[in-house]
Formats: C-alpha cells, sequence, structure tokens
C-alpha cells in the first residue's frame, strides 16, 4: 500500500489532525509545529495529542513529518537568528517526545553570504547541540532547491552537514520533488541516476521520507513553487515512477501542493490508483 498523506492545519488540534487524515484516504500527514511567521512557544493540551496517539496506532499510520517553521535559520549572519533556531527546534522535539516515533523535518539554512562551509558547520554545530541521545523522533534534513545562499541544493552539502553530527542514527533526509527538480537534478528524465547519485554521496538508507510536488518551473531553476500533482513540469507519469521507485515505494510521501482538503483528497486518490496500477 502506498503511505501518503498531505499537509494539515494544527488550528483544530493534534487529535482533529488525525481524523481529517483518514477522512481523505491518508495513512500518514504533516503539520507545521507552530505559526511559520513566529509566535510563541505552542502549549498542546497533553491528552489531545495522547489521543492522536492512540488514533494514529488503532489506524496504522505511517511515521508523521512534523515540519519545523521554515522561517527558521541555523546558519543566519545574525546569532540572535540562529539562537532562535536553536531554542526553537529544541522546544519542538520536547512537544514531539508526546509523539514518540515521529520525524521532525527542517530546511537546513540558508548562509547569508557567509559562504556555504561556513553554513555547514554552524548547522551541524547546531544539531549537535539540538539533539539528544534519548530523543524519539529523528530528525530529517530536506532537500533544497538551491534558492539564494540556501544549503541543501546538492546532495554533498547534506552529506557534509551529516557527516558532521555525533548522534548520526537520529538524523535522515526528506527528498522534496520539486525542490530537487528546481535544484538540477533530472528526476523526470533520469530518476534512477538522481537515486544513485543520491546513494553515492548521501546513502539511501538515509532518506527516509519523500514531500511529493510538482514544481511551477523548469529543471534547475532554483525556484521553489510547488505545482499540484501532474499539473507542472515534473509530470503525473515521473511523479508515479517516484512513489513506485522500488527504493522509495514504502516511504511516507507527503503532498505540500497548493489545495485545499478537497484537491488533496483528489490527489491521494489519483496516486493510489496510479500506485495500484503499477503494482498488478
Ligand atoms: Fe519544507
Ligand atoms: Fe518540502
Ligand atoms: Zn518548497
Amino acid at each position: 500500500m502506498l503511505n501518503i498523506g498531505c499537509h494539515l492545519s494544527i488550528s483544530g488540534g493534534y487529535a482533529q489532525m488525525g481524523r481529517t487524515a483518514e477522512k481523505i484516504g491518508a495513512n500518514t500527514f504533516a503539520y507545521f509545529t507552530r505559526n511559520p511567521r513566529g509566535g510563541g512557544k505552542p502549549s498542546p493540551d497533553p491528552d489531545d495529542m495522547a489521543a492522536l496517539c492512540t488514533f494514529l496506532e488503532e489506524h496504522a499510520f505511517k511515521p508523521l513529518v512534523a515540519h519545523a517553521p521554515y522561517t527558521l535559520n541555523l546558519c543566519s549572519d545574525k546569532p540572535n537568528v540562529r539562537e532562535f533556531a536553536e531554542s526553537t527546534m529544541k522546544e519542538d522535539l520536547s512537544l514531539l517526545e508526546a509523539l514518540p516515533g515521529n520525524y521532525y523535518n527542517f530546511h537546513p539554512g540558508c548562509h547569508m553570504r557567509q559562504g556555504m562551509d561556513a553554513g555547514i558547520h554552524m548547522i551541524s554545530d547546531a544539531l549537535n547541540r539540538i539533539m539528544t541521545p534519548d530523543s524519539h523522533t529523528v530528525m530529517l534534513l530536506e532537500t533544497m532547491a538551491g534558492k539564494g545562499s540556501e544549503v541543501g541544493g546538492r546532495f554533498e552539502e547534506i552529506r557534509a552537514i551529516l557527516d558532521r553530527l555525533d548522534l548520526k542514527d537520529k538524523f535522515g533526509v526528506c527528498l522534496d520533488t520539486c525542490h530537487v527538480f528546481d535544484a538540477g537534478y533530472d528526476i523526470k528524465g533520469g530518476l534512477d541516476s538522481v537515486l544513485e547519485m543520491f546513494d553515492r554521496s548521501i546513502g539511501l538508507s538515509r532518506l527516509r521520507a519523500v514531500h511529493l510536488n510538482d514544481s511551477k518551473n523548469q529543471i534547475g531553476s532554483h525556484k521553489d513553487r510547488h505545482e499540484k500533482i501532474g499539473q507542472g513540469n515534473i509530470g503525473l507519469e515521473a511523479l508515479t515512477r517516484v512513489i513506485t521507485h522500488p527504493s522509495l515505494r514504502t516511504l511516507p510521501f507527503i503532498l505540500e501542493t497548493p489545495n485545499e482538503l478537497d484537491g488533496y483528497q483528489s490527489e491521494i486518490t489519483l496516486l493510489r490508483d496510479a500506485f495500484e496500477k503499477h503494482s498488478c
């Protein structure tokens, strides 16, 4: 079975996200741990989180992929911005202890003209302070489009961060199809060779989740504008090859396409059908 879900709003609480996911045919999902545009520390109701935990177990959900606010930057040129990112991630990890066994996905950061190398060092140093040996959450570095000074637009950059981490088994990678395409990796025409490159530089065993998005832009555009499945420059055929690929097919796939719930539901149905057709 295809493991798929979409980005959901946390505004109705934790248990509500589980019920919504099930209603639209999802068996995993993503959500922002807090308002990405700022806001203070969330104080969720422990009973609500426990209710989601039970729901996920009863409905045999696959690991969730919680998303850190995308405004966080572990390698900013401003120390207070770096510190804020670090303390927010620490807080989020401690909140996630109430939902053990899931993923916490984040954007590596933007080095802001300090250079790629400096960025990689700041990110890995921060991650070594953030992660603890007793954490029940695996943090996932997201592959990026290489927009501006983004770190993580090349697989080698992700590898360089991972290489410097102390608690290596507490980290993995989330591959975003729109981002890698925009970064210049031809997942449309040459998925196998892109995955070979990924395997050589990072290792496919580190790949733990996929953000499944089409792209509004052309390959190598470094833009990062998501499109609905089948309506962008990657296309449904190529995205079907992604979800059915022997190295990927058991991973959780998360849609971050420009949709409301009904649009997500249609995409989930479309992709489940494509997956089943390919499998028989
Ligand atoms: Fe992301
Ligand atoms: Fe993404
Ligand atoms: Zn994106």
